[in-house]
């Protein structure tokens, strides 16, 4: 897993100021999470992890390496948003197998292995042959993460992958999403506009608020009285 360097991030938007000087480090192996109201900058912070968007200034480094100017299929980087943008017309093993549509497979594995592999990862095994929109909302999730995972990310982007299921379902999933990053021994950047969920989940939690982060540090020490 790689490390993560944020530093003084802006971004722009016309007369619109979404990023404001960001800055944040995620160790290797670590599970960092954004956390704010809706508007403060979190999925902006998390394009321009991922190459999705150009800051306007400041810089991006993953690995140690400088990701200015490299497209997000060279940052080897996985990511899963909100919506789960599963392909319908393909099966949950053809889904997956798209993850792999810049990589190949570990070594010593084909990419039927590799599949098989990551749906038993995400407690989906016999799931390969079907339809997407057969699954519930937790289990298309799942897939979504199995195709994140599938290139063997350096660097896990979650983005309010939970939002859209229910309370109950959501705490399912997000342990579940913990037991695999831990297996993995990801690093993981995680927004969510839920407290209570990024406490529960994170090993820092950064407080994002209008552009800025406002608060870093361990659950414990951020919301506990002094
Ligand atoms: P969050 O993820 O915390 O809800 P965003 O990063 O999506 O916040 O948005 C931060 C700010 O940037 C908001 O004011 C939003 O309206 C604005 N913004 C985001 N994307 C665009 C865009 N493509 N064009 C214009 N404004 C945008
Ligand atoms: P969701 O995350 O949407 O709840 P789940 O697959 O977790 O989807 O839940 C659907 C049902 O299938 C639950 O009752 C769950 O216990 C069961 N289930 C999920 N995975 C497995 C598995 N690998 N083997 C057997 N039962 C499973």
């Amino acid at each position: 897993p790689a490390g993560v360097r944020v530093e003084d991030l802006r971004v722009e938007y016309g007369a619109t100021t979404a990023l404001d000087g960001v800055d944040f480090r995620v160790e290797p192996g670590e599970f960092f999470t954004l956390v704010g109201p809706s508007g403060c900058g979190k999925t902006t912070t998390l394009r321009c992890l991922a190459g999705f968007e150009e800051p306007t200034a400041g810089a991006v480094s993953i690995g140690g390496e400088s990701m200015a100017g490299v497209p997000p299929e060279a940052r080897g980087v996985g990511v899963v948003f909100q919506s789960y943008a599963l392909f319908p017309h393909m099966s949950v093993a053809e889904n997956v197998a798209y993850g792999l549509r810049f990589a190949d497979p570990p070594a010593g594995t084909t990419r039927e292995e590799r599949v098989r592999d990551l749906l038993e990862l995400v407690d989906l095994p016999g799931f390969a042959d079907r339809d997407p929109d057969t699954l519930s909302g937790g289990q298309q999730q799942r897939v979504a993460l199995a195709r994140a995972l599938a290139p063997e990310p350096r660097l896990l982007l979650l983005d309010e992958p939970m939002s859209a299921l229910d309370a109950r379902l959501r705490e399912r999933l997000r342990v579940q999403v913990r037991d695999i990053q831990r297996e993995v021994g990801l690093t993981t950047v995680y927004v969510t506009h839920d407290q209570e969920e990024a406490l529960s989940v994170s090993d820092r939690v950064a407080v994002v608020d209008d552009g800025r982060i406002e608060q870093v540090g361990a659950p414990r020490e951020l919301y506990d009285a002094p």
